[in-house]
Parts: C-alpha cells; sequence; structure tokens
C-alpha cells in the first residue's frame, strides 16, 4: 500500500454529523489522501472542508455497491464506516455486503470514532504498509462437476 491512500467515508443519516466532525478534526491528514464517499456523505464532506471527494450515488441507491466493486477491484485501502446501530435501514443488506467485502480483501475498515482514531493516529496511516490481499485463485479455478 503506497503512503498515499484510498479512503472511502460513508455514514448513516443518524452518524453523519459524527463524521463531519471526525473529518474536519483531522482535515489536515485526509487532505493529502485520495478520497470517495457515498453521495450525501461525500456532498456534506465537500461542503463543510472543502477536501475534493469521488462521490458516488447515495447509498441507498447503489452507492454503498458502488463502494463494494471498487474495493472488489482493489481500488480501496481503508473504509471508514460510521454505521448506525440503533436504526433498522431498507439497505441493511448493502451495509453488510461492504463490512464482508472488507473482511474478504483485507481493507482497513473503521465503523466507529474510536477505530477511526486508530487508523488516523497510525504510523501506517500516512506511511507505507504492506496490505496482504488474497488471490482466492484455489476459489475461482475450483473443480464444478
Ligand atoms: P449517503 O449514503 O451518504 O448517500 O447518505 C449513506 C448510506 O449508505 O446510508
Amino acid at each position: 500500500m503506497q503512503a498515499k491512500k484510498r479512503i472511502g467515508l460513508i455514514a448513516h443519516d443518524a452518524r453523519k454529523r459524527a463524521l463531519r466532525e471526525f473529518v474536519r478534526a483531522h482535515a489536515g491528514k485526509f487532505g493529502g489522501h485520495e478520497l470517495f464517499a457515498t453521495g450525501t456523505t461525500g456532498r456534506m464532506i465537500e461542503k463543510e472542508t472543502g477536501i475534493p471527494v469521488r462521490r458516488f450515488k447515495s447509498g441507498p441507491l447503489g452507492g454503498d455497491q458502488q463502494m463494494g466493486a471498487l474495493i472488489a477491484d482493489g481500488g480501496l485501502d481503508i473504509l471508514i464506516f460510521f454505521t448506525d446501530p440503533m436504526t433498522t435501514m431498507p439497505h441493511d443488506v448493502d451495509v453488510k455486503a461492504l463490512v464482508r467485502l472488507c473482511t474478504l480483501y483485507n481493507v482497513v475498515l473503521a465503523c466507529n470514532q474510536a477505530s477511526a482514531d486508530f487508523v488516523l493516529t497510525s504510523a501506517y496511516f500516512d506511511g507505507a504498509y504492506e496490505r496482504a490481499v488474497p488471490s482466492y485463485e484455489d476459489y475461482v479455478n475450483r473443480a464444478i462437476s
């Protein structure tokens, strides 16, 4: 993983304010990296911090899945996803899929502020880090009877 990280940002509505404050508090750190976000989260962050963000569709409208596709294509190093643990959402399956893809491809995942604090203060955040990415070659080439 290069020193410049590709970072995904998503917040559910009840957690958007917390993410906005988090990014604002660490704007200097985020500024040196490449940011991706679901639609509404990205609009909020660009507006509040001025940091350019590549925006996907709104999460429930497919933005979560676009973020997932980026992960599957090897295009994301870190996902900071402030989830709302108190509300059932129509796109719960997309949320679950994102967590699964981060696990599958060994992408750094922070779902709350304490985890995100640890990620941002890690020596790896601004330095180089060799993230092992499983190939799943055996699975892809498995025999089909
Ligand atoms: P949003 O999507 O940033 O467009 O609000 C977030 C989500 O996945 O709920």
